[in-house]
């Protein structure tokens, strides 16, 4: 029962088995109904009722108090001008880390571009991973939301409705709860196919005293074949939600009449033996239909999903599904992830250090590894997709993969080397093209060769499913083919430049490889080649520049550093030292990207001589005392410093205030030093960032610039970028 006052509230937390501390869920009642006072939902109750509501929500899921606090809170930072430092002081860190995860995910838009999706994506990813509490209760007042959905206008209905259906019904089932996801689906697809929906609903409505009796028979048959098991099981049996008839028949484009799993029975028993006892009974008595049987208990989904499964079909003729499971799990199939509050004292909160979330980390690290936006948007739908697939080794092992993976994608789910050595697979014993797609049940042999010329072909990226595999057959063009990456990044971006009718200039290029934070037109190229860096995205980026140096000729009439770049490399280069190396050819490293004066070393790479890093970079550290690069290392030293200039950037986080711009050129200027280039925004926390662009003579004058800059008043930080 949901409670909408805090009267019935607390006689709901009086009422359970569960201790609860009821003076801090007042004293959260207590705040929040004086923070919202005065406020109203659209559907004229009161606000406090919903907090109240998505309160007796995660009492149901059994959650701690200080979930249950956090709830009563949820909004109040949002709405309310109280802010999170005395949320902090009253309920203490936990409550307050909850609360202003909640704010933040709701905060997030998520009807947006796709490449800001990603982003966004990410940050509540980021919110759950730091407590996985954030999430369960934005889950309850998103359901709260749906369940009063009625009240709010149509445009908000839909848009409500569409981010619940892409987005927090997925997550709730990769959390396994799927009561949650259920009820969440069935009430935004009457929003967004009203028609379909009172279709799906007069269809079942036909039939409707038919199949009750139906179902009736179905369970005290069953019931009076298993009274000897003790204590006695539950039977329980019913129609499927109206989303799932819905996908069947919109979607898969079955007729009504030939779904097969409109009607369920569910028979919960207390351990996993009377699970397959109750199997063998229910084949006994009916027929099963072949290939429509599931053990998820020896296998169970990624989301800890168990049960059996088979359907069967009864004397009238009429196929109906039976699940089979424990009380056990049947909670984890009810609550997912929140059973663990409700049996048993809590669990490792912190989702980063628990097995169970290891979908949200690799999510997470995935996204940092690619280097393109749009590839990390591509991977996090396909990783939210709730569909997989089980299939087998010769050994045995099960490998669950999304729906339409392919071969390629079960290689390099076994292993990376599998997948860079494939050859060939097999599927029950015949072979099978790459593209062939995984069912549930297969049983896949990967062919390999250990030949030196084997390797992953270039259109695999076209034919694998998930991102693990796409990520790992890009890192296998990045590192080992790097002369034909870069003659097929050139031919491709050729072609996409006539495409598109555009010269392209050699600096015009090397301004793009240093936007993508590469460090050469051929790295640039090599990018393209493996697919690190979309085409589409550069051929914005060129006409995004070509404007801008259309903007400079018009407005600058000096052009005086035009070539200071090239010079810059190299005078820097005639200025490095390298121990017992004459002549050897040297380049900056970009993580670093050491200045005369810096103290410096040299990393000897395969095949493009010595790269120079800062001796505090940390690349430097990390990979400094690694048993295969220790011999790689060599002593590097600045040749003394000529009158040449080098370019740096800094980065400075300031106060929004006026001639804050003025003052800070007034400041570099003072010094004689030329500004390249200057760019300033402003920061969602109202602050500004300003990145400046100087020519200096080296560390010296560069450290006097930011010493001058960080004088100016409202200056918060200057750092150097490039610096890690
Ligand atoms: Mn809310």
């Amino acid at each position: 029962m949901m409670c909408t006052t805090i009267e019935q509230l607390v006689e709901r937390i009086k009422a359970v088995d569960k201790q609860y501390d009821l003076e801090k869920i007042m004293k959260a009642y207590n705040l929040a109904n004086d923070a919202h006072e005065g406020q109203m939902r659209s559907s004229g109750d009161p606000y406090i009722s919903h907090p109240i509501a998505v309160a007796s929500i995660l009492l149901d899921f059994c959650m701690d108090t200080d979930t249950i606090a956090a709830a009563l809170l949820h909004d109040v930072v949002e709405d309310t001008d109280i802010p999170l430092e005395d949320i902090r002081k009253k309920f203490g860190d936990d409550v307050a880390l909850m609360v202003d995860g909640v704010t933040k995910i709701g905060q997030v838009p998520l009807n947006t571009k796709e490449e800001q999706q990603a982003e966004n994506i990410r940050k509540i990813l980021m919110a759950m991973s730091k407590d996985i509490r954030v999430i369960i209760i934005k889950l309850a007042d998103r359901l709260h939301n749906m369940r009063t959905l009625d009240a709010r206008p149509a445009h908000k209905q839909r848009k409500t409705s569409l981010e619940t259906m892409n987005f927090y019904a997925p997550i709730a089932h990769r959390l396994g709860m799927s009561d949650v996801k259920e009820e969440m689906e069935d009430i935004a697809i009457h929003y967004l196919d009203p028609y379909g929906c009172k279709e799906i609903e007069r269809l079942m409505e036909l039939h409707k005293e038919e199949r009750d009796r139906f179902i009736d028979t179905i369970k005290s048959r069953i019931r009076e074949r298993i009274t000897d098991i003790k204590p006695e099981p539950s039977i329980e049996g019913r129609v499927k939600s109206t989303y799932s008839i819905y996908k069947k028949v919109y979607v898969k484009n079955k007729p009504f009449d030939e779904i097969y799993d409109i009607y369920a029975v569910r028979v919960i028993v207390q351990s996993v033996i009377e699970c397959y006892n109750v199997l063998g009974v229910i084949h006994d008595m009916f027929r099963p239909i072949p290939y429509r049987f599931k053990d998820y208990i020896a296998t169970p989904k990624p989301n800890r999903y168990q049960s059996l499964h088979t359907t069967v079909i009864g004397r009238e003729g009429i196929p109906f599904e039976v699940q089979i499971r424990t009380v056990e799990m049947h909670n984890t199939a009810q609550y997912g992830v929140a059973a663990h509050w409700k049996y048993k004292a809590g669990i490792n909160k912190n989702a980063a250090g628990e097995q169970r979330f290891d979908w949200i980390r690799q999510i997470l690290e995935r996204q940092q590894e690619a280097d393109d936006v749009e590839l990390i948007a591509d991977a996090i739908k396909t990783d939210l997709a709730p569909d997989d697939v089980y299939v087998f080794t010769p050994k045995g092992d099960v490998i669950s993969l999304p729906v339409d993976s392919t071969v390629i994608d079960f290689a390099y789910a076994i292993h990376t080397q599998v997948g860079n050595k494939m050859t060939g697979a097999k599927v029950g014993g015949r072979m099978v093209s790459f593209d062939y797609k995984v069912k549930t049940g297969d049983i896949v042999e990967i062919i390999t060769s250990n030949s030196a010329n084997a390797g992953p072909n270039r259109n695999w990226l076209d034919i694998a499913k998930t991102s693990e595999a796409k990520g790992k057959i890009r890192s296998w063009f990045k590192k080992e083919r790097r002369e034909e990456n870069i003659e097929r990044g050139k031919m491709d971006l050729e072609h996409e430049f006539r495409r598109n009718g555009i010269i392209p200039e050699a600096d015009m290029l090397s301004a793009i490889a240093e936007r993508q934070r590469l460090g050469s037109i051929d790295d640039l190229y090599a990018a393209v080649g493996y697919g690190g860096v979309s085409l589409s995205k550069i051929i914005q980026r060129i006409k995004e520049e070509q404007l801008r140096q259309q903007k400079e000729q018009n407005n600058s009439p000096t052009k005086a550093f035009e070539n200071i770049e090239e010079n810059n490399r190299r005078s820097r280069r005639k200025g490095i030292i390298i121990e017992g190396v004459d002549n050897c050819l040297v380049k900056f490293a970009q993580c670093c990207n050491p200045l005369p004066g810096d103290p410096i070393i040299g990393f000897v790479t395969r095949g493009f001589g010595v790269s120079i890093h800062k001796l505090d970079c940390i690349n430097v550290i990390n990979n400094m005392e690694s048993e295969e690069n220790k011999e790689r290392w060599i002593k590097a030293s600045w040749a003394g410093v000529d009158d040449s200039t080098y370019r740096a950037t800094i980065d400075i986080i300031c106060e929004d205030r006026t001639a804050m711009i003025a003052d800070i050129t007034v400041a570099i200027a003072s010094n004689h030093i030329p500004i390249h280039e200057m760019n300033a925004h402003q920061l969602k926390n109202g602050n500004a960032n300003i990145v400046v662009t100087v020519e200096v003579a080296g560390m010296e004058q560069l450290t006097n610039i930011m010493v001058k800059v960080k004088k100016v008043p409202g200056v918060i930080s200057v750092e150097r970028t490039g610096k890690q």
